[in-house]
């Protein structure tokens, strides 16, 4: 896999350097755990905390907390299996037809130019977590690895994995739903005031090819400023992908006042209604520090 995975951009660099950050990931002395963290993930019910973005019928895809790039995400058949001669052929080709769905979501939601797929099977070729077959899909751009380590080390931190996983996650619903629909939790720094249309949680319709926040930060009234996509406001499993649960959890600097039908209001109002109150608690919630 080594071999192949080698682009023009890496010529100039180690081979080894694309594939042998993987062997640490999760299972690096800091992030040691008991069992499979794979296995793991999937019992869990909290999907955002585990960095789930999607569950399907025999697989699911998670990020990579230790990314080698922005947006490096994972294939995982739910079957505890280190050799695909052990998966059931549905699972395999779950796998194959879900990934031309994850490259377009990767690609609109972060705009690469190619990708790195790829399974390590057993320890010898590089598999972190050998056990436990996982497919890596590894965005790339030109010219990334002159500055993938610095993109690496950045994507380590803590309070920028909620933002990746929110557009990562928003992309990934609107491709498997077909829906352009997009809802969006607009709070102020504080969490005390939410921008509402006409007294239900705002959404924004998005062309095909363009991102979610694009669609979302061109369909705002005037005046509001220093956006910030803070997080994914819709359910937490990643198992229930519906087309009118593809929310983000934004926070701006509010202006005075903003015209009619858009609207100002206290999140603690007791009159805002109470589909809106559950979402906007869910956002308020996310933006809690991270774990
Ligand atoms: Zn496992």
């Amino acid at each position: 896999m080594e071999g192949t995975a080698m682009t023009d951009a890496e010529h100039t660099r180690p081979t080894e350097r694309l594939w042998t950050p993987w062997r640490m990931s999760y299972i690096g002395g800091e992030t040691k755990e008991d069992g499979c963290i794979f296995c793991n993930r999937l019992q869990k019910s909290r999907d955002i905390e585990s960095l789930i973005l999607h569950r399907h019928e025999h697989s699911f895809v998670i990020m990579n907390l230790y990314p080698y790039n922005t947006g490096h995400i994972m294939l995982v058949p739910n079957q505890h299996a280190s050799d695909p001669a052990q998966l059931a052929p549905a699972a395999l080709s779950e796998m194959g037809a879900l990934l031309p769905t994850l490259t377009n979501s990767l690609r609109r939601a972060l705009g690469c130019q190619g990708f790195n797929v790829g399974l390590n099977i057993g320890a010898i070729a590089g598999a972190g977590v050998e056990a436990h077959l996982h497919q890596h899909i590894v965005p790339r751009w030109q010219g990334d690895a002159n500055f993938m380590p610095i993109l690496a080390s950045t994507m380590t931190i803590p309070e920028l994995i909620p933002v990746t996983y929110a557009k990562l996650r928003a992309e990934i619903a609107r491709e498997l739903t077909g829906s352009n629909v997009v809802r969006f939790v607009l709070l102020d720094s504080g969490s005390e005031r939410v921008l509402l249309h006409n007294g239900k949680v705002p959404e924004a319709v998005a062309n095909p090819d363009q991102q979610a926040i694009q669609a979302i930060v061109s369909s705002l009234p005037p005046h509001l400023n220093d956006f910030t996509l803070t997080g994914w406001a819709g359910l937490d499993s990643a198992a229930m992908v519906a087309p009118d649960d593809i929310v983000l959890s934004l926070t701006a600097t509010f202006p005075d006042s903003v015209p009619v039908p858009w609207q100002l209001v206290e999140t603690s109002d007791d009159s805002i209604d109470p589909a809106a109150r559950e979402i906007i608690q869910r956002a308020i919630a996310q933006r809690a520090p991270a774990r």
